[in-house]
């Protein structure tokens, strides 16, 4: 299942050691019969086509509260998923290394690259210089003149929600800039509240 053109290793290596080849991933992230499974949990695989489709017609039909649900949606299926990947790998233990887990993760699932910069319990900053919603926005619609991340948004919140081990709605993740808009990179700002 994961692209061999895909390093397991980047940026994953304590002592030496390749933490992602802790990971059985094979067994985490597997195809059965027409099903795609993410940690025993069924997920949807959607080309830019669809998933640029939903974010339009969220946005267009309801405003805030569409970017919102997107939000909300990717905020309590990585939540999920993550704590149970945690749960499972125990050697897994350190911040920084549950951190380059969901780094891994993001780019494993087709999603970009994410960058955790400065980050701790109470939020921080994240940037990402490459992404699957950016791509697939700009190729369907081009510049747009807000940010519109909204999907990354919520898998950063419920992604450090579990990591820190808080409630999902714990933090807001804001994008300060936005390659949708033509910024060099989506940079995000998470806080608590
Ligand atoms: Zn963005």
């Amino acid at each position: 299942m994961i692209p061999s053109s895909v390093d397991r290793c980047a940026g994953i290596r304590r002592k030496g050691v390749c933490m992602a080849t802790l990971i059985d991933w094979n067994q985490e992230l597997a195809r059965k019969g027409h099903r795609v499974i993410l940690s025993g949990v069924p997920v949807a695989m959607h080309c830019h086509h669809y998933n640029i489709n939903l974010h339009k017609m969220l946005e267009d039909t309801m405003g805030d509260r569409g970017a919102h649900l997107l939000f909300t949606a990717a905020e309590e299926a990585i939540y999920g998923a993550f704590r149970s990947i945690m749960a499972q790998y125990k050697k897994i233990r350190t911040t920084n290394s549950k951190l380059e887990l969901a780094s891994t993760i993001y780019q494993n699932c087709g999603l970009g690259v994410i960058h955790f910069q400065k980050i701790g319990p109470k939020g921080g900053r994240i940037i990402s210089p490459s992404s699957h919603h950016v791509t697939g926005w700009l190729a369907k619609h081009g510049r747009r003149d807000r940010p519109g991340c909204h999907f990354a948004r919520g898998w950063i919140a419920g992604v450090l929600e579990a990591i820190y081990g808080r409630p999902t709605g714990n933090y807001s993740v804001v994008e300060r800039e936005c390659k949708m808009m033509r910024n060099e990179t989506c940079t995000f700002i998470v806080k608590e509240g």
